[in-house]
């Protein structure tokens, strides 16, 4: 066979693999905030560690250096637990844009069929972030890691292609990661947070089971008539899927939307004013009104100021029937005037769990390891539940003189987050299905619920809990 000397050097840079004692797989908010946590960790920070990702990392870096003026579209809202393992042991907390964040103080539901209503309040109780935030400000702070003399490095814009054992008789033996660029890696500990359709779980054989809903949410950056009355989330639980409108700084909201591939389709199609109103239209009008609206627009009957205009009157309608007018405020978020055009788009929704988040030498991390239903704002939260459990079991490993690939040093972790994120899996699932009907007994049923858990303050202490903590169950 005829070698070019190019060919040779490759053959050679591919023949020796780079050891390195962790492969991070992944650069989301999962996999960054593990890297920073081994790095800013006393005890771990002497472990080499290196990290890949398929996508251009330094274009998140811009985010930091030149924030853009209106809100990106990925927004999370994450929990106060979430946020301080960020800040404080992943280090990355001086370099969190802080007048980009906002933190809220309570989530408002309705049920969209009975108006039934449950009225979560406490102050600080969560903090809507954009993703660029959180992963821009650990790149700031990974940025201070010497190549040379932390031992760590990012390689980005680089896809894993293959992994496979070293020995494959021996599933203990360190696994051989191949890179699109040619470089192989050795690790000690390979980890998984690679998002849903994960490699690394893939090489591990580790089963994820669960479903899509066959729904999409729509997401984007919403411009407010004026600033929020009340710093709260508002959720309305619509046939077709909920309907979340989550404060940002300023007269800034973010929209997530759950609804039938039909609909998300129309909504990003639309006119932005259209949309704009439809999603006032949502907080106050009843379903059938809603589904007028679409029909009307699809067949092209009705143009985006008619329906402005007829929304605006139908709304006006229902505002008469209150008592005074402070009380829109208390009922209704702030309405929308404008959505940032660019910022509108939809992300199929599904529920995934895999049956262990641990093999030999193998750790899985957030979405890789599980996917959830937005309704409940819980999937980057139990990412970096799962990071904090990982980083703990690590240094406890690590005190020990263990090997941390070996299952001794990696089980702990998963027993400690495969039970809470079950928990909180279903439960996102069985409200999704819940609300996902207007069936007049499961309806009746549900209200009366919703009536007596809003009565019953442990019964909202403990939901408070839940989502503001995520864990311990
Ligand atoms: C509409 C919507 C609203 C949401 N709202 C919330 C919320 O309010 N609160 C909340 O907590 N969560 C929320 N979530 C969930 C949250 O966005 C995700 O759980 C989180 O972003 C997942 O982060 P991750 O780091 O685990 O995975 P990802 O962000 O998916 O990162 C995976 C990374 O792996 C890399 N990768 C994959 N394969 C390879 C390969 N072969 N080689 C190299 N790199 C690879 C990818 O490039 C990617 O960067 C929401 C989700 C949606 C869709």
């Amino acid at each position: 066979m005829f070698v070019t000397i190019r060919g040779l050097a490759t053959v050679a840079k591919n023949a020796t693999p780079k050891l390195t004692d962790v492969l991070i797989v992944g650069g989301g908010p999962a996999g960054l905030t593990l890297a920073a946590a081994i790095k800013n960790s006393p005890i771990l920070s002497g472990l080499s560690t290196t990290l890949v990702d398929a996508g251009d990392l330094g274009k998140v870096t811009s985010f930091h250096d030149s924030p853009p003026e209106h809100f990106t579209n990925r927004v999370v809202s994450i929990t106060p637990k979430s946020l301080h393992f960020i800040a404080e042991r992943a280090g990355a907390g001086d370099f969190l844009l802080r007048d980009r964040i906002q933190p809220y103080d309570g989530l408002y539901v309705t049920d969209g069929v009975t108006n039934t209503i449950l009225d979560l309040e406490k102050p600080s109780m969560l903090e809507m972030i954009e993703i660029l935030n959180i992963q821009s400000s650990i790149l700031k702070k990974l940025s201070q890691y010497d190549e040379l003399l932390d031992d760590f490095k990012i390689v980005d814009k680089t896809k894993v292609t293959k992994i496979e054992s070293s020995d494959p008789k021996d599933p203990t033996s360190w696994p051989l990661v191949t890179l699109d660029n040619g470089d192989i890696y050795k690790t000690r500990l390979l980890v998984g947070a690679d998002g849903f359709q994960s490699p690394v779980r893939k090489f591990a054989n580790i089963e994820s089971r669960g479903w899509f809903y066959g729904t999409f949410g729509v997401v984007a950056t919403m411009k407010l008539q004026y600033d929020p009355f009340k710093l709260r989330g508002w959720q309305r639980f619509l046939p077709d899927g909920p309907i979340a409108h989550l404060p940002l700084p300023g007269e800034n909201a973010t929209l997530v939307w759950t609804t039938t591939e039909r609909i998300s389709k129309l909504l990003l199609d639309m006119d932005p004013k259209a949309f704009a109103s439809l999603i006032n239209a949502a907080f106050v009008l009843d379903n059938v009104d809603l589904q007028y609206y679409f029909d009307e627009l699809e067949a092209g009957k009705i143009t985006t100021e008619e329906l402005v205009e007829d929304v605006k009157f139908r709304m006006d309608q229902e505002f008469s029937k209150l008592t005074n007018d402070t009380m829109i405020d208390e009922l209704y978020p702030p309405q929308v005037i404008d959505v940032k055009g660019d910022t509108r788009a939809r992300f199929p929704l599904k529920m995934t769990h895999a049956d262990s988040y641990c093999s030999y030498r193998v750790a899985l991390l957030g979405d890789a390891a599980h996917t959830t239903h937005p309704l409940a704002g819980q999937g980057l939260n139990m990412g970096q539940g799962d990071t904090e459990a990982l980083v703990d079991a690590l240094e406890k490993a690590t005190q020990r003189g263990q090997d941390i690939g070996s299952l001794l040093s990696l089980e702990p972790f998963w027993a400690e987050r495969y039970a809470t994120n079950h928990i909180l899996l279903n439960m996102a699932d069985k409200l999704y299905k819940l609300y996902h009907t207007d069936a007049a007994p499961v309806v009746a049923l549900r209200s009366l619920g919703l009536n007596i858990t809003n009565n019953f303050p442990p019964a909202k202490n403990w939901i408070i809990k839940t989502l503001t903590a995520g864990t311990e169950f």
